[in-house]
């Protein structure tokens, strides 16, 4: 049996490969095993047997395209423009349409525990209580690194939704939540808002949205990806720029013309916070800071620079605050948190996690720069107590504070 989806690989996707093997050395899971079928070749050519009828959507194929990490380095160095992350998008759909039990798993979270603002806040409540009683230890083993990984919640900011403020001659920007971002990393919301605001933006975060669908379409939960682009598409409605604070979200947003008939009219005007705050700061409508804070160690996420190309925005927005960059990672190999990747493939995970970590500490700085929940959390998770990771924004609004006061 061949593919069953609309969201099936296509044949055109598929062959836009030319088997040149330039996205090997890039690919951290074939980095990690030698494997061709760990490979972005090896990969396309187990979705191209489907394709045409060879083998079947079965437990074999699902083992091949589970252990990708999905982090899309192989889509820039490849020559044939490969949209390596929509296929695997529609493979993974594919598969849980196919492999019998694969909808049930995880299918609920995905679909109705994610998206619930009140059940993600029942669960931050009970994380937060935890943490104040220091009883995080004592977290299944399966789901240690991400308790371990996240930040202290006691303290942060008030939910961003419903916010409505700013003059707007910037422009009107509509801010996604996000699902565990506005829960677990207020912070960065609040920080994108106090910053737009500042740039001149009117700032909305409409109620009517929801999850950004990105983790659902990432486990192939394409059903639920779709009702929750529709959702978004019509949340975001008339939006100048829509905004996103995950790099897996805005990457996602931009994709949305795969995800609903109308989804263009959102992907098509999404960014990445970085980018609108280095917009800001290029403008001159936020400022340049000139006093020297020492170094600060980056972290590139895949669904930043891989999926969006985005590099220099995180850049300029530490150096406006006075910081100088510490390379850690010239290829930006994937750091292992992959959404859901920790719990699926702990192995390889904890193999990327660790040397993630150990890039970070050869640059002998403290200060960390990530701009993506998953990979903070990861690397808090390998990383040790003195560490201190923050998205860009905050290192740059934390700067702005500081010199004002
Ligand atoms: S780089 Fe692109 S064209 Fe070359 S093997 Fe990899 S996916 Fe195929
Ligand atoms: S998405 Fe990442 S792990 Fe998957 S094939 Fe591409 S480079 Fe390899």
């Amino acid at each position: 049996m061949t593919w069953v989806t609309v969201d099936r690989p296509t044949s055109e996707e598929l062959d836009a490969c030319v088997q040149c093997g330039l996205c090997l050395p890039v690919c951290p899971t074939f980095r990690l095993t030698g494997r061709e079928t760990a490979s972005p070749r090896g990969r396309l050519q187990a979705m191209s047997a489907v394709e045409n009828g060879i083998v079947d959507v079965d437990e074999t194929f699902a083992g091949i395209i589970d252990f990708c990490l999905g982090c899309r380095a192989c889509e820039p160095v490849c020559p044939g423009m490969v949209p390596y992350g929509r296929v695997l998008e529609g493979a993974r759909a594919e598969i849980v349409s196919q492999v019998p039990g694969r909808q049930r798993r995880r299918g609920w979270i995905q679909g109705s525990v994610i998206p619930s603002r009140g059940v993600m806040r029942a669960g931050a409540g009970l994380l937060s209580m935890a943490q104040s009683l220091g009883l995080t230890g004592l977290a299944p083993k399966k789901y240690e690194r991400i308790v371990g990984g996240a930040r202290r919640l006691r303290g942060r900011p008030g939910p961003s939704i419903g916010h409505i403020g700013g003059t707007g001659e910037a422009g009107t920007v509509g801010l996604l939540s996000g699902c565990i971002q506005d829960q677990w990393f207020r912070p960065v919301n609040q920080a994108a808002i106090d910053l737009l605001e500042m740039a001149g933006h009117r700032v909305e975060v409409p109620k009517g949205q929801t999850c950004c669908g990105a983790l659902a379409a990432h486990d192939g939960k394409a059903k639920e990806s779709h009702k929750m682009a529709a959702i978004n598409v019509a949340a975001f409605a008339g939006y100048d720029i829509v905004v996103a604070t995950g790099a897996g979200c805005s990457a996602h947003l931009g994709g949305y013309e795969h995800w609903d008939a109308n989804g263009e009219s959102v992907g098509g005007v999404s960014v990445d916070v970085t980018v609108a705050i280095a917009r800001a700061i290029d403008d001159g409508r936020l400022p340049q800071l000139d006093t020297p804070r020492g170094q600060i160690a980056i972290q590139d996420p895949c669904h930043l620079r891989h999926a969006q190309g985005v590099i220099r925005e995180p850049r300029r927005i530490l150096e406006a605050a006075g910081y100088e960059v510490a390379e850690s990672d010239e290829v930006a190999f994937c750091c292992g948190a992959a959404g859901l990747y920790t719990i699926l493939q702990p192995e390889a995970s904890a193999q990327l996690g660790n040397q993630k970590a150990d890039q970070i500490r050869s640059t002998g700085v403290t200060r960390v720069a990530s701009a993506n929940p998953g990979c903070e959390m990861q690397l808090r998770s390998y990383l040790e107590d003195d560490y201190e990771i923050a998205h860009p924004i905050e290192w740059y609004l934390a700067a702005l504070v500081e010199e004002s006061d």
